[in-house]
């Protein structure tokens, strides 16, 4: 009876989700000079809500049971094409080579160009064969990425009461809950992840949208307090909310948890950040814009305001958010129902190509840094972890690219000259192929 109201749960929340994306894209499509533009801030998704469970339902709510494939399973990646070159290293970063590798800031000389940084990061980041998946990647090309941590992955079926959103009933949430014996998995994933140099921040914890109101959209300071002041306590308190045993012990400290990406990227800056900035965070890669810029730092509360690109769609003019659930609801409506393995790969190389004008254009004019989001998803058949797996195969460790989490790119911001950060920042946005 459990499992089945979860699954229910699960796929209303994807249904209400698709449909407010209807509405929202309906409402913002308008055909500019440079072709029609789609601004579809409200549409991304709830990631898979389990660490593996058997019968979890999949990410997009169309095929409850589906297993993902084993993370090797993934097909086409080209180990030469994947294979990075280690010449030339940018003197302004002193990173060593091999998989393992450090970034060091360093300040730029005069006349330097800055280094082109890629920051990958994950929405959820809870299912078990993901982070694997993304642990084989780290063991080829040197790959640091940002997992946004659901606070409510910190909690189980048994024991989801410990959560209440602001403005929802107690053990209440958009996404599905782990069983317990999936908490020790994920807590060993995150450490795991934490010893290799990674990056946890936060995606909050119910994953409360339009589709599930009040969400980001509604809620106002106090109310991203309670989300936070919970998000903290779930992490510090998993041991004693779950009862496992002192041999299970998260790695994960408070004084880690620097910024975090909304979830659906709802919200309103002037409500979300005066929280953040209360609970000593220094970033949010929630809001979108157009092209590729340098982060800036808001007026008020000085957040790093790091988010995704708007960009087109390789071999269009189709400008969108760059990110997973935003490529699916662009190539398949969000429904994987019917979809082939050729028209997958299809989709997949699109989306792999936008990323490389992305990287070009940056690369070859302002280097900002690109900021590429997805979710631990099996969605279009895996189209879009293949998609940005490969981009980060065939990407990471390139001259004068490194390839970190976001607290990387703001200690490098950080030691910079603030004249010529704001040189950089000055530039325009990089809105076409390089
Ligand atoms: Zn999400």
């Amino acid at each position: 009876v459990k499992r089945r109201s979860w699954k229910t749960r699960t796929r209303l929340a994807a249904v209400g989700a698709a449909m407010s994306a209807t509405l929202v894209m309906s409402g913002c499509t308008t055909a500019g000079s440079e072709g029609a533009v789609t601004v579809t801030n409200n549409v991304t998704m709830p990631s898979k809500g389990s660490t593996g469970s058997a019968g979890a339902t999949s990410a997009d709510g169309s095929s409850a049971g589906t297993k993902s494939p084993p993370p090797n399973s993934s097909t086409g990646r080209s180990a030469t094409s994947g294979k990075p070159t280690k010449t030339s290293p940018n003197p302004a970063v002193t990173q060593t080579t091999g998989p393992a590798d450090g970034f060091v800031p360093t300040k730029l000389k005069a006349g330097q160009k800055p280094p082109q940084l890629i920051v990958v990061s994950f929405d959820g980041v809870g299912w078990h064969e993901k982070w694997q998946y993304w642990s084989d990647i780290m063991n080829k090309v040197p790959f640091h990425f940002t997992g946004f941590l659901s606070g409510t992955y910190m909690l189980s079926t048994e024991t989801r009461t410990k959560y209440q959103g602001p403005g929802h009933g107690v053990g209440k949430a958009s996404i599905g809950w782990n069983e317990p014996k999936d908490l020790p998995v994920e807590i060993d994933d995150l450490n795991a992840a934490l010893a290799r140099g990674n990056e946890i921040g936060t995606h909050y914890n119910g994953h409360f949208c339009s589709d599930n109101r009040p969400g980001g959209s509604d809620w106002n300071t106090a109310d991203w307090n309670n989300e936070l002041d919970q998000f903290f306590a779930l992490i510090k308190n998993v041991n004693a909310n779950n009862k496992l045993p002192a041999s299970t012990r998260l790695n994960l400290k408070a004084n880690d948890i620097k910024g975090g990406r909304t979830p659906c990227l709802e919200g309103h800056a002037e409500d979300l950040y005066p929280a953040m900035k209360a609970h000593g965070m220094t970033y949010d890669s929630s809001f979108t814009s157009r092209g590729i810029s340098w982060p800036k730092q808001s007026k008020q509360n000085k957040i790093w305001q790091i988010g995704m690109a708007e960009f087109p769609i390789h071999g269009t003019s189709h400008f969108q958010i760059t990110m997973d659930y935003n490529f699916y609801f662009t190539q398949r409506k969000a429904s994987s129902t019917g979809v082939t393995k050729d028209e997958s790969a299809a989709d997949s190389a699109q989306v792999t190509a936008t990323y490389q004008d992305m990287y070009n254009a940056a690369y070859n004019g302002n280097r900002a840094p690109l900021v590429l989001g997805n979710h631990f998803n099996a969605w279009n058949n895996n189209a879009y972890s293949d998609a940005i797996g490969k981009f980060v195969l065939a990407n990471c460790g390139k001259p004068d690219t490194y390839c970190v989490p976001f607290r990387d790119l703001i200690a490098w911001m950080d030691v910079q000259d603030p004249a010529r950060l704001a040189q950089l920042q000055a530039q325009a946005p990089e809105i076409k192929a390089g």
